[in-house]
């Protein structure tokens, strides 16, 4: 109701104060507007002023709907020169962000999806010997994964949800079950097209201007928009043997997680190509466990349910994993799957098994997102809280969050953890991560669905402050801070290098003001 009250106020203030007829915009962007590809009409305007997140909106004064990446230079070059320019630029993915981070409130909005249009498949361009991927920054991962695969190659790292667009997830880190082994994606990336804040598009790697390639992965857009990534690719399998191990104790789970996380001495990784995991509460167990992806039966929930008693357990503590495979595999896997098994300790005869089509395996959370659109449970407001904790402190983590705070409490939303190895990430790049070798991913991935969006955000405020009291060195993940203090506490050694890059390629400080960081 309040999301429809907005809405109506942003349509009556943008078709009273944005409209078409009053605007005038300098140089080329004139010709764009002429042409109908930068809107200010509160059909344009309205659309590009919320995200997934269903806590905050900002109308923007103009949208711009690129039909090339030159329409974008257009636009970033008309922001740099002319001196009387006053809109803030922020290039919208696909809007996933859950705080404003693709807003430009009073400023323009790109909207990125428009790149790809009638010619979208013609932006993502596998190479001929199956090494790499060019994909247009504005190309969702679903998109580059099916394309991909008709060539029998795929990207080694994802994020769980694929409709999330190239230069979204780039921009942050993009982190799955595979980041334990391959980094996340931005340790993937082979070369990057960017245009930067004076409207110039330069071609970016490790060798080439590798100032602005390490800047921009994970640079939040505040250096330019990519337009072309090139991503490193691995020959696709075909199917996944995909388990979900469960656990009656946090110490059990998490050593298990990072046994299997663990290189062997040549710096080789178990069979398993993915690994996450995640944690249930106990008010909360039966129906969380109910709504995971629909993975267990209610037999299995209520097997579950009836051990964690059996065991006294406040919590309960599941491994997701899975073992790729294809046909020249398949007469082996399930004999791997059972040697790997017997080494772990999860709760006797509380492992279950499916087998899945790769691109079902990558896509399962599409499915959930189907059905809770159908329930009317997708748009609903998402306070999510992630933070990357160093591994020494999980443990700290599991007893004051999940066998603390959360304990009691009604929990819409899965709770998800997993440990990485920061030898994959590129410190050189902007992401931030804790210092210690293991660390963990922590998704605390809250639905509001019974107007308690306020009691959800002081939660959250509750866990920061319990891991700030006890000294837990965390960083947020898709962080949205509102102070300069606390970004340069978040950047922390990585903040003066960052601010010279913003000094050197957005000098106007104009790109992507949703993050909060400049403005
Ligand atoms: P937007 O929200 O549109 O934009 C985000 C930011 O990136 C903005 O600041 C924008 O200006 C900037 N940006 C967008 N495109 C470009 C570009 N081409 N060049 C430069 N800057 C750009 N993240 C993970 O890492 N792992 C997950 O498993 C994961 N799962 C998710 C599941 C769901 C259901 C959702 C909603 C989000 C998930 N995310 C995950 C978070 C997601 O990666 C980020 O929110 C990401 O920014 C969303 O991509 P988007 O295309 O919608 O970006």
């Amino acid at each position: 109701m309040a999301i429809v009250h907005v809405l109506l106020v942003a349509l009556i203030t943008a078709s009273t104060s944005h409209g078409a007829a009053a605007q005038t915009w300098p140089g080329d962007l004139a010709a764009l507007a002429k042409a109908g590809r930068l809107r200010t009409d509160p059909i344009a305007t309205v659309a590009a002023s919320t995200d997934f997140g269903n806590i905050t909106s900002a109308l923007p004064a103009a949208v711009l709907f690129p039909s090339s990446p030159a329409d974008v230079a257009v636009l970033l070059r008309a922001a740099h020169s002319d001196p009387n320019w006053k809109y803030t630029i922020s290039f919208r993915g696909r809007g996933h962000s859950v705080m404003g981070q693709a807003l430009a409130p009073a400023g323009v909005v790109v909207d990125m999806p428009s790149l790809g249009g009638a010619l979208s498949a013609a932006r993502i361009v596998v190479s001929a010997d199956g090494q790499y991927v060019d994909a247009g920054g504005e190309q969702m991962w679903i998109d580059v994964l099916r394309a991909t695969l008709q060539r029998g190659v795929a990207p080694r790292s994802w994020t769980d949800y694929l409709h999330l667009t190239v230069g979204g997830t780039l921009s942050n880190a993009g982190i799955s079950g595979q980041t334990f082994r391959h980094g996340p994606q931005i340790s993937n990336v082979q070369e990057l097209d960017v245009i930067t804040g004076y409207g110039e598009t330069v071609t970016c790697s490790k060798s080439l201007n590798s100032d602005l390639f390490n800047a921009v992965l994970g640079g939040l857009g505040q250096f330019g928009v990519i337009v072309r990534a090139r991503i490193a690719l691995e020959p696709a399998p075909a199917r996944a043997k995909w388990a979900r191990l469960v656990y009656t104790d946090f110490p059990t789970f998490s050593a298990d997680q990072e046994k299997l996380i663990a290189p062997r001495p040549d710096g080789s990784f178990g069979p398993f190509s993915y690994l996450e995991g995640a944690a249930y509460v106990n008010h909360s167990l039966a129906a969380g466990l109910t709504n995971a992806g629909g993975f267990f039966s209610e037999a299995d929930v209520a097997m579950i349910v009836a051990r964690a008693a059996a065991k006294n357990a406040t919590s309960v503590y599941v491994i997701e994993a899975t073992l790729n495979y294809d046909n020249a595999t398949a007469a082996s896997v399930d004999q791997v799957l059972k040697s790997v098994l017997a080494e772990l300790r999860f709760e006797d005869g509380l492992a279950f098994l499916r087998d899945a089509s790769y691109l079902e395996f990558l896509d399962r959370v599409h499915g959930e997102e189907t059905a809770l659109e159908k329930i009317g449970m997708w748009r609903v407001p998402h306070p999510w809280l992630n933070v990357l904790v160093p591994g020494s402190r999980i443990a700290d983590f599991d007893r004051g969050v999940f066998g603390g705070i959360l304990q009691g409490t009604d929990i819409a939303g899965p709770l998800v953890i997993y440990p990485l190895n920061k030898s994959k990430w590129d410190d050189s790049m902007s992401a931030v991560t804790p210092a210690e070798e293991v660390f963990y991913a922590v998704s605390l991935l809250f639905s509001s669905v019974a107007n308690d969006l306020k009691r959800l955000e002081a939660q959250n405020q509750k866990i920061l402050r319990f891991c700030d009291l006890a000294g837990i060195g965390y960083k947020e993940y898709l962080a949205h801070y509102t102070t300069h203090g606390d970004w340069i506490r978040h950047f922390g050694g990585k903040w003066d290098h960052f601010v010279q890059m913003k000094d050197k390629y957005d000098p106007k400080k104009l790109l992507s003001p949703g993050q909060d960081i400049f403005n």
